[in-house]
């Protein structure tokens, strides 16, 4: 049984596959991580997952997913929150692959899409520059054609992965002086071992490496490694970082914090105490509130209906619901949250300070919060520009 879903026969007896088949395959000493602390474990987590049939649940089976039901996938994204499995490296599986089916080349498809499922090759992201974040159409990478190639000059900041990733999907500006500044940008698809490309991590609050910026002095890619049209990059750009949102915006995070926050408040007794609990209820109709909404997106995508401007306000009540968990998790651990010796439970750490730090990411990629609230306002709500 799920939060607020009750299984039927059939998915309680894949719920009961999933569940028996992660607790021998996910090894003990890589539950519950936070981030990607060892990248070698995360490719082979990826693997074993591919290799069981469940690393693309959400995947169109020509493509080789599951295509499986919406139930299905709720199913295998809470189980694996449930046991903490490892981290995926998410940008190929969840947002560049079906870019790649909807604008690629049938070469590109063929030759890309295996070897994302299979965890052959990672993907990172490159839109964010030092100038250009919330307003991405300012980006300055430069890609130039020179004969059979193009040629590459400028920075990307903030791409997660890249430390551990083997390429990058970057936007590139191809038309320096365009009619408008969405026109001119393209996205091409780069090998980070190539020469004149320098990788340099980037160590979050929390001691991971999780970003870095990627120079680019002069890199040379072929000219074949373009997706989409030379100029109409901006469109694929909107569809990747849709895409994403709804990845982003998936409930295991919530999930992950909430079961911490339980077994937190257990052990210090904060469970006891009125006001905290009546903060623990609003907490949880946010979750529950979070997860229908997702539910619902997934099945919108699965009958391929546009999410339109939706998927702004599940980025927002995502966060929202992730920070209210994550505050109470401070309050649960009070003073032993900022020392260094963790409480325990059943060997795993229960980090609440680490999971509050992460959490507040969740308000910054994929376009700020403030961005989101701009767009629910105009677009879905009508209010005029001059509003801002
Ligand atoms: C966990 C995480 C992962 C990320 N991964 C990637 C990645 O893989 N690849 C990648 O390219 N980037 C990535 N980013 C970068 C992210 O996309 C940018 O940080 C984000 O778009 C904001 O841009 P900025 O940092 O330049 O901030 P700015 O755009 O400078 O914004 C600063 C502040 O001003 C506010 N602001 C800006 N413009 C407006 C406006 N018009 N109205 C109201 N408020 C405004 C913003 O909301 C923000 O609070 C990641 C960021 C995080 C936190």
């Amino acid at each position: 049984m799920s939060l607020f879903h009750r299984d039927t026969r059939e998915e309680a007896d894949f719920r009961k596959e999933v569940r028996e088949w992660l607790e021998v395959n996910v090894p003990e000493e890589t539950r519950h991580e936070l981030d990607v602390t060892n990248p070698e474990v995360s490719r082979e987590w990826h693997h074993k997952l591919w290799k069981r049939g469940w690393i693309a649940p959400h995947w169109p089976r020509e493509y080789g997913g599951m295509g499986g039901a919406v139930e299905q996938q709720v199913i295998l994204m809470e189980e694996l929150a449930r046991v903490g499995g490892p981290y995926v490296q998410p940008s190929g599986l969840n947002f560049l692959g079906f870019a790649i089916m909807e604008f690629g080349t049938e070469e590109q498809k063929k030759e890309l899409l295996p070897r994302i499922l299979s965890g052959e090759t990672t993907w990172c992201q490159g839109y964010s520059e030092p100038q250009a974040g919330s307003d991405l159409a300012s980006l300055r990478t430069r890609a130039v054609l020179d004969g059979d190639e193009w040629v590459v000059n400028g920075q990307k900041i903030w791409s997660s992965g890249a430390p551990h990733c083997d390429r990058m999907f970057a936007l590139v500006r191809t038309d320096p002086d365009p009619a408008v500044k969405h026109a001119g940008i393209s996205m091409l698809l780069i090998d980070l071992k190539t020469p004149n490309l320098t990788v340099t991590p980037i160590t979050t609050l929390t001691g991971h490496v999780h970003f870095s910026i990627v120079s680019f002095d002069s890199v040379r890619v072929p000219k074949s490694s373009m997706l989409g049209e030379v100029n109409k990059g901006w469109k694929i750009a909107n569809h990747v970082l849709t895409y994403e949102r709804i990845s982003g915006s998936s409930p295991k995070h919530d999930l992950i914090s909430m079961d911490v926050l339980r077994r937190l408040a257990t052990k210090t007794g904060r469970i006891n105490d009125e006001a905290f609990k009546e903060r623990l209820g609003k907490a949880g109709i946010d979750v529950i509130a979070h997860i229908a909404m997702h539910r619902w997106a997934i099945e919108r995508v699965k009958a391929q209906k546009s999410l339109g401007f939706s998927t702004s306000v599940m980025k927002i009540a995502g966060s929202d619901a992730l920070h209210g968990v994550t505050d109470l998790l401070l309050d649960a651990a009070g003073s032993d949250a900022a020392s260094e010796e963790k409480p325990m439970d059943n060997d795993q750490q229960l980090d609440a300070l680490g999971l509050f730090l992460l959490s507040r990411r969740s308000t910054i990629w994929g376009g700020a919060a403030e961005i989101q609230k701009n767009i629910i306002a105009e677009r879905i709500l009508g209010f005029p520009r001059s509003w801002r």
